[in-house]
């Protein structure tokens, strides 16, 4: 969903008040994936799901953010197995072993909040389970080099995705996971995909400076095969070449003075990210 190209970029700070009601956004989109998790079973159809999240998202009073954007006919996208992102839920039935990522977006008053969370389905593959928990500790890493940077005031964008980067080679076998690199996590805010675009892999100490005001949405993507992905023909989903199983996790997340605030996590981020979550997340209980 992202084109990268030399231009200026445009990123859209947000005041503390403005946060505060991306955070309503963010809820939604966690009560949406939660009740989502709780419904993937051997025999439910990714549509079914798609039903069910979005009765979630509409019933809070929100709009799903991915229906319709640029012609995406659905509330979620639901990628199984060797999918990796954006695909169309459907008739196809969840069987055991499988594992399923579901990617989901809601926009209160206008503002938007984006997360995921991978699930296995019945009995999965522990090497598969483990990705997916190495995926999260990856997100968690590069929220929490996110707060840090933003409280010495020194950070840089690309301190993030180094440290998702670390992440992964250092609780990652041999041989490594495939860290996919066509995509990757966004700004967010007024619209769900705002510059800059954030990488999960390379060096640290580069792009725009982390400070307080900036939202981004963080999302890692690893393969237990190569990282190289494809488009299939329907435009969307995004597949591992090699046929290898994915996992994709994601968080939007705030920075503030203090710390980091993560909108799409009920807690805030508190048990995660303990003395590095912003002060204001508390605020919500
Ligand atoms: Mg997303
Ligand atoms: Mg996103």
């Amino acid at each position: 969903m992202f084109r990268l190209r030399r231009r200026a970029l445009e990123i859209q700070l947000k005041t503390p008040a403005q946060i505060e009601r991306m955070r309503a956004a963010g809820l939604v989109v966690a009560a949406a994936l939660d009740v989502t998790r709780a419904a993937v079973a051997p025999g439910m159809s990714t549509a079914e799901l798609d039903t069910v999240a979005e009765r979630a998202i509409r019933d809070a009073g929100a709009v799903p953010s991915f229906k319709g954007y640029f012609d995406f006919p659905a509330s979620i996208c639901t990628s199984v197995n060797e999918q990796v992102v954006h695909t169309i839920p459907g008739p196809a039935v969840l069987r055991d072993g499988d594992v399923i990522s579901i990617d989901c977006g809601a926009i209160v008053d206008g503002w938007h909040g984006d997360a995921a969370v991978t699930v296995p389905v019945g009995r999965l593959d522990p090497r598969v389970r483990r990705m997916a928990e190495v995926a999260e500790a990856a997100m968690w890493a590069g929220i929490a080099a996110a707060a840090r940077g933003v409280r010495s005031g020194t950070g840089r964008l690309s301190d993030i995705s180094y440290a998702v980067q670390s992440e992964v080679r250092r609780l990652g076998p041999r041989p490594r996971y495939g860290i996919v690199t066509g995509y990757g996590g966004h700004g967010i805010g007024t619209e769900m995909h705002q510059d800059p675009h954030l990488l999960n892999h390379g060096r640290p100490g580069r792009g725009p400076a982390l400070v307080p005001g900036l939202v981004l949405a963080i999302e890692p993507m690893l393969t237990l095969g190569r990282p190289k992905t494809a488009e299939l023909a329907d435009g969307w989903t995004v597949v591992t070449v090699d046929g290898s199983v994915a996992v994709h996790v994601e968080h939007t997340f705030a920075l503030l003075e203090d710390g980091a605030w993560v909108l799409t996590a009920r807690d805030g981020g508190r048990d995660r990210l303990g003395g590095l979550v912003s002060g204001r997340a508390g605020t919500d209980g």
